[in-house]
């Protein structure tokens, strides 16, 4: 399967961060109470010095938000339901963004459950700092892939360069299944027995390891 992500590059320097699928990588926050899904957004840590997953926290805002977006989606429903013109692919379709953002509310609810304590910000959920930045880059819509200009600036200035950040979208292959990363509630990655011992899990360990000596 094939999914559009964005790359990024600066418009001073060689700084090229392919596109990834970080943000899309099953993640969980794991604890005796329960477990619940990460949140994520993209953004920019400035221990990796790359663009990373970071943690999005839950909130009674997003939680408000997601509660009228449902009301929406189920007046909408209900009027496609009840409108003979429409297709049954429509109807569909609106079932289907329905349960979407129903799931999303199970989680945001059960994220506020489990993190009720938590009292520190957002982490990088590849390094664990702190030192993140939220970073938002125009969706897919307005993608122009195969673009010779080297993509649109974000109006995010590269950290310790100043040059503007561009960001252009290509197509990843992405792998259908791939082992879920679990944390705690305070966002610290929980590793694996296996993987402890053979020191080996990829970027992440490698990146924790080399920081805690
Ligand atoms: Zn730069
Ligand atoms: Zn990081």
């Amino acid at each position: 399967m094939s999914m559009l992500f964005p790359s990024y590059s600066c418009d001073r320097c060689d700084f090229f961060c392919p596109a990834d699928w970080f943000l899309i990588v099953p993640r969980e926050y794991r604890t005796p109470d329960g477990s619940a899904r990460v949140g994520c957004v993209t953004g920019w840590c400035h221990s990796c010095m790359r663009f990373e997953a970071i943690e999005s926290l839950p909130s009674r805002a997003e939680m408000a938000r997601l509660d009228g977006k449902i009301i929406d989606a189920r007046r909408e429903l209900h009027d496609v339901q009840t409108n003979e013109q429409v297709t049954n692919a429509d109807r569909k379709a609106s079932v289907k963004s329905l349960q979407w953002l129903e799931r999303r509310r199970k989680d945001e609810e059960m994220r506020l459950h489990l993190l009720p304590s938590r009292s520190t910000g957002p982490r990088c959920l590849a390094c664990g700092s702190y030192q993140v930045v939220e970073v938002r880059c125009n969706g897919a819509e307005a993608a122009d892939e195969g673009d010779e200009s080297g993509g649109d600036a974000i109006g995010f200035l590269h950290p310790g360069c100043g040059g503007n950040i561009l960001s252009q979208w290509a197509g990843v292959r992405v792998a259908p299944r791939r082992e879920t990363l679990e944390y705690d509630i305070d966002g610290t990655r929980i590793m694996p027995v296996a993987n402890r011992a053979e020191g080996n899990d990829g970027r992440w360990w490698h990146r924790f390891f080399k920081q805690s000596r």
